[in-house]
């Protein structure tokens, strides 16, 4: 029998099988344009994944198998829908540019342990990710198209997916799932956004804390007492967690790999993570670059944790933001962009400072209008901090604002306002001595410019003439400034509190 190639092609794509039978040209699988579910049953059985070549592929429905192969589908395929309910993705997964005309259902125990690409894919009903979905290596999502609903329910993704440049048409809800961080920049989202981190949840089981929210680690399990622990905690707790893990046991080879993965993972975390360093469910690594709103008013981000979010360029205007975790730097909360700006050069962060300026200023405003007095004030210097940062040395030193820093952190700062205070007499004191030329009568001179400060007194109460009535007005001028500062500061304070 003649090894034959098949002769099929379509546009880069050259079929390397050989040919089904002497007198054809082609494979077994290219004889038709559309795979169906018979053909795609037998490239499974023959753990052939290369599904390219084809126009339209009529459903992808996969349930309880384990795919040891990677799997490539051709760009401008036609896929009717997809289906995929307790299988394990040894492999890769390509379907780059593709155009999903049905739904979408990843649900139930389905794990992708390499490389997930859908680049520049189209899916034109809902996509549903819901119970143990989990991608254990990079998940690509850039450039693709959302026609329908969006739902991904605690749906774990091991390094942060990568959804930029995306355009969701309908209802996006995202619950948990990511707190590797996810890279949403220059994504629009023309309706609805509900993004719902999950707060920790703790149980104590033997004085063990044991957070519920358990992130994912590859590690063994190193101590047979532990693992008896842990058993010992799902056997008790009656909470629908447990119960899933329960009914999980001793059932196929993906579902006990999954129980090993949660009990290494119990260990993982109970070894080196204290409780109260727990995150949130959305957090890591955030990027929210020009992202846009189309109805702003419907989007939800509640409990995400924004510590290492960049959010440069969206506008969160009538945007809803409950529980939104803020880098913190000495306790003010401050964007996350400016502390990865400060790794650039100068020449990018003179260019950068304007667009933070305005950023913080925008991101003041929604935070005002949701109630979020802390997180304002505190971003309210990081747009005064932008603006002198802007400035060189020299005219910094004259600048209003750069004043207004040093003597009360910009009205926020009740402490500092007095300290301040304080200073200005003690050097009223010393250059009332150096005009006079002695240095005695301390308790004098402190009263003295204490009244002038306070506005008790229009001269010196020492009756010292020439020079020093200059020093007297100077000073007559920035005491009662610096008692406002004070006041502000006190009442910003309490505002914040
Ligand atoms: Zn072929």
């Amino acid at each position: 029998m003649s090894k034959k190639i098949c002769s099929h092609s379509l546009g880069d794509y050259k079929c390397t099988r050989l040919v089904s039978a002497e007198n054809s040209s082609v494979c077994i699988y290219h004889k038709v344009s559309m795979l169906d579910q018979n053909l795609l049953e037998q490239l499974i059985s023959n753990r052939d994944g290369d599904w390219q070549g084809f126009k339209e592929i009529n459903n992808i429905t996969l349930k309880s198998k384990v795919i040891d192969f990677p799997i490539k589908i051709s760009p401008n395929t036609k896929i009717q829908t997809m289906y995929f309910s307790e299988v394990m993705f040894c492999d890769s997964f390509i379907a780059n540019g593709c155009t999903v005309t049905g739904s979408v259902e990843i649900i139930g125990d389905v794990f992708f342990h390499k490389k997930v690409d859908f680049t520049s894919t189209e899916f034109c009903q809902k996509v549903v990710m819901s119970g143990s979905v989990e991608f254990s290596s990079y998940t690509i999502f850039r450039d693709c198209k959302w026609q329908g609903i969006v739902e991904l329910h605690s749906v774990r993704f091991q390094i942060p997916p990568d959804f930029s440049n995306n355009t969701f048409e309908k209802p996006v809800f995202i619950k948990g799932g990511l707190a590797k961080g996810v890279n949403f920049d220059g994504a629009c989202f023309n309706n609805q956004l509900k993004l719902l981190g999950i707060q920790p949840y703790k149980l104590t089981v033997k004085n063990v804390d044991l957070p519920l929210d358990v992130s994912v680690g590859k590690h063994t399990p190193d101590s047979r007492g532990n693992v008896e622990k842990f058993k010992e905690f799902l056997f008790k707790k009656v909470n629908h967690w447990s119960k899933e893990i329960l009914c999980l046991k001793n059932k196929t080879v993906i579902r006990s790999q999954k129980i090993f993965n949660y009990v290494s993972n119990f260990l993982y975390i109970n070894q080196s993570h204290s409780s109260s360093t727990m995150s949130n469910s959305i957090s890591g690594r955030i990027q929210f670059r020009e992202v846009s709103f189309d109805k702003p008013e419907t989007v939800l981000i509640e409990n995400v944790d924004f510590s290492e979010a960049e959010v440069m360029g969206t506008n969160f205007s009538d945007v809803r933001l409950i529980n939104i975790a803020w880098h913190k730097t000495k306790g003010i909360n401050c964007l996350y962009d400016e502390i990865y700006a400060r790794k650039w050069d100068a020449y990018q962060t003179r260019n950068f400072y304007p667009k933070l300026e305005y950023q913080y200023r925008h991101m003041r405003k929604v935070l005002e209008e949701n109630k979020d007095f802390q997180a304002a004030s505190d971003f309210y210097i990081g747009e005064m901090e932008s603006k002198i940062r802007q400035l060189a040395p020299l005219p910094r030193i004259f600048s209003i604002t750069y004043w207004y820093k040093i003597l009360s952190e910009y009205g926020t700062n009740p402490k500092r306002a007095l300290f301040a205070f304080v200073t200005l007499l003690m050097i009223y004191v010393f250059l009332s001595a150096k005009i006079e030329g002695e240095f005695n009568n301390f308790l004098d001179r402190l009263f003295s410019g204490l009244s002038l400060m306070t506005l008790r007194a229009s001269e010196n109460t020492m009756q010292i003439k020439g020079l020093h009535e200059w020093l007297d007005l100077f000073w007559r001028i920035i005491g009662p400034f610096q008692i406002a500062l004070i006041a502000l500061s006190i009442r910003n304070k309490v505002k914040r509190n």
